[in-house]
């Protein structure tokens, strides 16, 4: 009997490397911050099944870039796929992954392109507030002021995309979450559990590892309900 998912699990197997106080990543700016606290100070092995379902992303991306560095595409010109990106600010440093970055042949405009896949298209309406942050860090540093946000439905492929303007106040408001996520590592102080204290990103914790020691930590946290 051959044991296809044992095979994927070894396959996706990665060794789990700390992140190290200091260095930061786009991806996660929006992220409730004692979250993102608590993935340095309590580093957590990726289930397989999250593996799983980020090789599945990998492979929508790769797809993407297959279209836009088609020869039967006319509109679009790829530059670049996959670039790395990285920024000192202050004494910490902040880097990523960038995932495309296209001509619009016609008008000569360049755009950051950044991918996100989805399990269903359909409740896909607007951009999510924590993907345009993302992509307005990138923006900010690359000087590239123009933007897409992709949602690629994996079932399907079916897509929606969303032009997103440049803000250099967000850009920097942004800037400020890091400083201070940088400054409560340091000085080993717990952030607000904002998941649980902001109705727009309570969703979070649902995807949350560190739920229960959340709870521990802070048993209510503000406004929260009695
Ligand atoms: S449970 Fe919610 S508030 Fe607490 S760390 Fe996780 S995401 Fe943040």
């Amino acid at each position: 009997m051959l044991d296809f998912d044992k095979l994927i699990d070894e396959h996706l197997k990665k060794e789990n490397r700390p992140k190290g106080i200091g260095r930061y990543y786009p991806s996660e700016a929006g992220t409730c911050m004692r979250k993102i606290w608590y993935s340095y100070k309590f580093p957590s092995e990726v289930e397989p099944e999250l593996l799983k379902i980020f090789e599945m992303g990998n492979i929508v991306h790769n797809f993407v870039v297959e279209v836009l560095k088609s020869e039967k595409v006319k509109d679009i010109e790829l530059l670049e796929s996959e670039f790395p990106f990285r920024e000192e600010v202050e004494d910490f440093m902040i880097s990523g992954r960038i995932d495309n970055l296209i001509k619009i042949k016609a008008s000569g405009k360049i755009y950051l392109v950044e991918v996100k896949s989805t399990k269903s298209i359909d409740y896909v309406k607007e951009a999510s507030p924590h993907n345009v942050q993302q992509l307005q860090l990138y923006m900010h540093f690359t000087g590239v002021h123009n933007g897409f946000l992709l949602y690629i439905d994996k079932s399907n492929l079916k897509t929606k995309t969303f032009e997103i303007e440049y803000s250099e106040e967000e850009a920097k408001r942004i800037l400020e979450r890091f400083k201070s996520l940088h400054k409560h590592l340091k000085e080993e102080n717990l952030p607000e559990a904002e998941g649980r204290s902001h109705k727009e990103i309570k969703w979070m914790c649902g995807y949350c590892e560190y739920k229960d020691r959340c709870h521990t930590d802070t048993p209510k946290a503000k406004h929260e309900e009695e």
